[in-house]
């Protein structure tokens, strides 16, 4: 849309192909339903990919400051939350997508919903766009010019599915093996029936290769398949890397992150040593998650949960408070991508102008947003790239380079 909106304001006639039945529906529940557009905290560390300078460029002459602009002129009042959120003051991802649609309505931009893309063929003249079904007589598909835009593979629900890594394949890029960021964990692990549902804030780090690759804090959610909530999202993509290179990952989970090493174990042995006729299941019950007492016991060594707690060993209380301090995972896989918000890997950047988006292979094709090989945290990073990105290829577009 803000590609669109670009090139037609460079002067140029626009058609959008859009295959679901309206445009946007992604952005309805991106920041759960209240749209994180961008953070005032465009740090490049915060922006991911094969080539992590590649979108410096643009971010530098497009950053948040631009976006809060671009915004306010269509009539949306940020207000810039913790961490550098920024969020319209309505609270409503519907409104900043309304100014969108109101802007490409304003523009001309002709807006054809429910055809899906299915080739794009380089012509003479420019390129011949096959979209299903056919649409009607006057938006033909033979156009000067193209920009894709066709997100990646994340919440394939919500519209984008893969689809235009096929196109850019088939006008020759490459594309580099895409995988769920911004996305839960799988993990391997007797436990997880048991422990699904349980939501606790606490901490977790990601291990590969003998070290710690990404850490997090905040709240931790145990599911049927693994770990979600947003600390895990934030240490996913750093997993995902590790895997895909082959490596062993580990995830590390802290149930209890706010007590220094000594004091959690003096007071897990305080605990066995104040209820010592208590059965060792009930001992933790009031310090930790009831949900997650029986599967820590379990690992610790526990085997019969009703056995007085004065009857524990000291060094199976010492593996209790270690595994309150650190429990450790395997990470077998990323996603799905049902549940994951943004994809890594995509179109590779080396074969795109990182100043105009213009594809090296193909003139006149642009790309932009998700589709292309660059990621962001979450905190507003993959919209920031999605908007600045799309402004550019829009208006060079137009431009014709
Ligand atoms: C649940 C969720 C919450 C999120 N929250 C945030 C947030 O708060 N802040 C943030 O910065 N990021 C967030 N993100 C990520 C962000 O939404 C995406 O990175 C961003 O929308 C990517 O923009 P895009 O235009 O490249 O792709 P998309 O927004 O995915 O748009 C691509 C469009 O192309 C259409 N399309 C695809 N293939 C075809 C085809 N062959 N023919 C026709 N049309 C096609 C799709 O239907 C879709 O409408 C969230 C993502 C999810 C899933």
């Amino acid at each position: 849309m803000v590609a669109a909106i670009a090139a037609s304001r460079a002067g140029a006639e626009v058609r959008l192909f859009e295959k679901g039945e309206r445009v946007g529906r992604k952005l309805l529940a991106t920041g759960n339903g209240r749209c994180n557009l961008t953070n005032i905290d465009l740090d490049p560390a915060h922006f991911h990919g094969c080539v992590p300078t590649f979108p410096r460029s643009i971010l530098a002459r497009h950053d948040s400051a631009w976006t809060l602009r671009l915004f306010e002129d269509l009539g949306i009042t940020p207000v810039v939350e913790e961490r550098g959120r920024v969020f319209p003051r309505s609270g409503q991802a519907s409104s900043v997508l309304d100014v969108l649609r109101w802007r490409m309505e304003e523009l001309g931009v002709q807006v054809l919903c429910g055809a899906t893309v299915q080739a794009v063929e380089r012509t003479a003249a420019g390129f011949r766009v096959v979209a299903d079904p056919v649409p009607p007589a006057g938006a033909g598909g033979t156009v000067d010019r193209v920009v894709l835009a066709t997100g990646g593979r994340a919440a394939p629900g919500l519209g984008a599915d893969g689809s235009g890594y096929l196109l850019a394949r088939s006008l020759g890029h490459r594309i580099l093996e895409p995988f769920p960021a911004l996305a839960p964990l799988r993990l391997s692990s007797p436990w997880l029936r048991q422990l699904q549902g349980t939501r606790f804030d606490g901490a977790v780090e990601v291990l590969c290769r003998g070290g710690v690759v990404a850490q997090s804090q905040g709240e931790v959610l145990f599911t049927d398949h693994g770990a979600s909530g947003p600390a895990v999202l934030d240490v996913c993509r750093a997993a995902g890397e590790c895997l895909q290179a082959g490596d062993t990952v580990h995830l590390n989970v802290r149930l209890v992150a706010d007590l220094e090493p000594d004091v959690l174990r003096q007071e897990v042995a305080r605990r066995f040593e104040h209820l010592p006729q208590r059965p060792v299941s009930a001992v933790l019950v009031g310090f930790l998650n009831k949900r997650l007492i029986p599967a820590v016991l379990r690992e610790s060594g526990v085997t019969d949960l009703e056995q007085p707690a004065g009857s524990v060993a000291a060094a199976v209380r010492g593996r209790i408070a270690e595994t309150l301090r650190s429990w450790s995972f395997e990470v077998i896989g990323t996603g799905p991508w049902a549940g994951a918000q943004v994809t890594a890997g995509g179109v590779d950047v080396a074969d795109v102008d990182p100043d105009t988006l213009q594809s090296r292979l193909v003139r006149g094709l642009f790309l932009a947003g998700e589709v292309l090989d660059v990621d962001g945290d979450c905190g507003g990073f993959n919209l920031q790239w999605a908007w600045a990105s799309g402004h550019v290829a829009g208006e060079n577009a137009a431009r014709g380079a």
